[in-house]
């Protein structure tokens, strides 16, 4: 079990497990970086996987068409044989540069890195759920009310109201129904966008008298010191409902917003962070930034361009992680080399 204070050391740090963040693992691994990668998100592939899955890209060098989740699903099989450790549902809080080159970096959970270079591949910033409009809900925001499940287990015998029409809402309706006291799903309309079998498992569960379906919308919470004890809800035919819960779980999608990243002491443009176009360093030697997030003349948003990005942005990496060492430039078709770290040769 790690413990809060325990630092976990690595090459390179990775914020964002975007296609981008993916791909520098793969990048690092030929020159023998290794990597840890954090994401605020349950999953990795940023906005492929998140905003949208199952929409085909068509400008992937080399690859006609793929998805979004498709295109996540190559990236995290291209990058197995370097075996990078996945820090999900986790925001990287604080950057701080302690030698040289070594950088302290931790996150919301708690965790402390040491690392010898910091890659920020954190796209257009961090998701962050979407607030409900119930008025005074912030006080009870990580203490009664939750826009994430991190451990299924802190739900266990408690009154749940999950709220939500999506994927997101049915598929913690179905996971947590057998381990709650009691769960009520709210949804302002009697239609859900969510996949058809979750809605039929949903449904199932409420004809067998299992949980409790609500069409309508939660306007006031009651409670003290963010300690909630029940939700109002106003049915569309009009009617009120007073609910007893222990904790309120909605799940309303998510914005992305720039979150930390600009408190990083860093030269930033427009949310943007600038970055050489020759080594994709930042204004602080030994941090780099790829993909989305950075900005230089004639910058394209394209994940092509991440990809050239993360490249060149290993040569540098390596050059500070071993600078006793002499880079030799090397094709995967034809350096065993490459080919034995890629498990092929
Ligand atoms: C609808 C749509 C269609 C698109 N179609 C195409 C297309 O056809 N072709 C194309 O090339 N591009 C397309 N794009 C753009 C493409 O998705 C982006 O260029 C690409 O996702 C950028 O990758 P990235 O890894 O830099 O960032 P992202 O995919 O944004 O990933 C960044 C990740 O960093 C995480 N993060 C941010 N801050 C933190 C933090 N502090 N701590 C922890 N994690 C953090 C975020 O949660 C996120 O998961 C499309 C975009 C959209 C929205």
């Amino acid at each position: 079990m790690l413990t809060k204070t325990e630092v976990i050391t690595t090459d390179a740090l990775i914020i964002g497990a975007g296609p981008v963040g993916l791909f520098a693992v793969f990048e690092l691994g030929l020159l023998d970086m290794k990597s840890h990668l954090v994401d605020i998100l349950d999953k990795p592939g940023g906005q492929c996987a998140e905003l949208y899955p199952e929409k085909p890209i068509y400008d992937i060098p080399g690859i006609p068409e793929i998805s979004g989740q498709g295109l996540t699903t190559a990236l995290m099989e291209q990058i197995k044989p370097f075996h990078p450790t996945f820090h999900l549902g986790e925001m990287v809080e604080t950057v701080e540069k302690i030698g040289d080159p070594l950088f302290r970096c931790t996150t919301d959970a708690g965790k402390v890195f040491e690392c010898k270079v910091v890659v920020i591949a954190a796209g257009g910033g961090s998701f962050q759920p979407k607030r409900p409009p119930i008025q005074g809900i912030e006080p009870y925001e990580e203490k009664s009310v939750f826009y994430a499940v991190r451990k299924m287990d802190a739900f266990r015998g408690k009154r749940l109201l999950v709220v939500g029409g999506g994927d997101s809402a049915l598929d913690w309706t179905l996971n947590l129904q057998p381990i709650a006291q009691r769960l009520t799903l709210v949804h302002r309309r009697d239609e859900f966008r969510g996949a058809p079998d979750s809605v039929n498992k949903m449904r199932a569960l409420v004809a067998a008298g299992n949980m409790d379906l609500k069409i309508g919308q939660v306007t006031a919470l009651e409670g003290a010191e963010g300690v909630l004890s029940a939700c109002s809800i106003k049915g569309n035919d009009g009617s009120l409902a007073r609910i007893e819960v222990d904790c309120m779980l909605p799940f309303f999608g998510l914005t992305m917003k720039l979150g930390p990243v600009a408190d990083w002491g860093l030269k930033m443009e427009e949310e943007l962070i600038p970055a050489d176009t020759g080594t994709f360093e930042t204004s602080v030697p030994g941090l780099f930034a790829i993909g989305d997030i950075n900005s230089y003349p004639g910058k394209l948003k394209l994940i092509l361009s991440g990809f050239h990005e993360a490249a060149l942005m290993c040569q540098k990496a390596f050059k500070l992680c071993f600078p006793e060492q002499r880079l030799i430039f090397r094709y995967t078709t034809s350096s065993t080399d490459l080919q034995k770290k890629l498990g092929v040769a």
